[in-house]
């Protein structure tokens, strides 16, 4: 992996100490001590997949993520523990973020993005999440994703305080952080479209000191097929933003309309949409030939 951080105490003054051979692929590391703190490390040390057994596992169950199959099922088709599944959402979602992470700052400027608010909830419907995704018109890859809790709405709002307590908001602080990932990978004058949110027009002026062009379309009934994301009527302005979003609920088991694998916790579903994104990124363009994943991984 490229941006392999060397040493434990971020010193760079290490030296060569020996080698050993990898048991599941023979494959030959070299190890370093540092100097500074006197720690060994290896080449394998900071990757994502360091002790990780069944390397051979990672493309099929990475690909089962993001097809939209649930973990314990994912472990009775491959034969392993259920755990195990779960411990590798962690792996390949901190390797996922990075990666998305590092994307953003190499990528061409952008100077025009969509970006709205999906909705689902942890474990009840009195206890709602939100996700606000950034997506780029021309490439429709997902530029920028978070997850957190908002209040319960409507007739469930009583209910939930009622059984949960009070449930702390996260909107603003999460679209902020959606503006502020945005800002880095756009133009100074990009052009944004969403929905006629009310809590958008203030962020997006603040967020590019009234340089952006806000483009804001009207919601529209949702059609049938694609998962409630579609619309109605066919193509508009918010197309691209709605298919996309039509994908993540369709391929991420637990965004599913009416499935009963609901969000348990919502670090372990960050990561979840985490995988989806880097596979949606790739596949849009192009790059979805399981091989590439598979050495992206090593
Ligand atoms: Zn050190």
């Amino acid at each position: 992996m490229s941006e392999t951080k060397y040493n434990h105490c971020h010193s760079h003054r290490f030296v060569k100490n020996g080698n050993y051979r990898r048991k599941s692929d023979n494959r030959k590391f070299q190890r370093f001590q540092c100097r500074n703190c006197k720690r060994n490390f290896s080449e394998q040390t900071f990757k994502p997949d360091y002790r990780l057994k069944q390397r051979d596992l990672n493309l099929l169950i990475f690909r089962l993520l993001a097809g939209g199959m649930a973990q314990r099922e994912i472990a009775r088709t491959v034969g392993i523990c259920r755990n195990s599944v779960a411990s590798r959402v962690i792996r390949y979602g901190k390797y996922a973020k990075a990666k998305l992470k590092l994307y953003r700052e190499q990528m061409p400027k952008s100077d025009l993005v969509l970006f709205d608010e999906m909705e689902t909830f942890e474990h009840t419907k009195c206890k709602p999440l939100t996700m606000p995704i950034a997506v780029e018109e021309k490439t429709r890859k997902i530029l920028s994703f978070s997850v957190g809790t908002i209040a319960a709405k409507g007739h469930l709002a009583k209910i939930s305080r009622k059984k949960y307590g009070p449930r702390p908001c996260q909107r603003k602080e999460l679209l902020k952080k959606l503006i502020s990932e945005l800002r880095l990978c756009c133009t100074t004058n990009p052009t944004i479209k969403t929905d006629r949110s009310h809590h958008y027009p203030k962020l997006i002026a603040k967020g590019w000191k009234g340089k952006a062009v806000h483009k804001v379309s009207k919601g529209r009934r949702a059609a049938v097929t694609g998962q409630g994301e579609m619309k109605k009527g066919g193509y508009d302005d918010l197309f691209f933003l709605n298919h996309t979003y039509a994908m993540i609920r369709d391929k991420v088991k637990c965004l599913t309309r009416k499935t009963w694998c609901t969000v348990k916790k919502i670090k372990m579903f960050e990561y979840l949409v985490y995988i989806y994104v880097h596979f949606h990124n790739q596949r849009v363009e192009g790059k979805d030939r399981p091989t590439l994943i598979y050495q992206q991984l090593l």
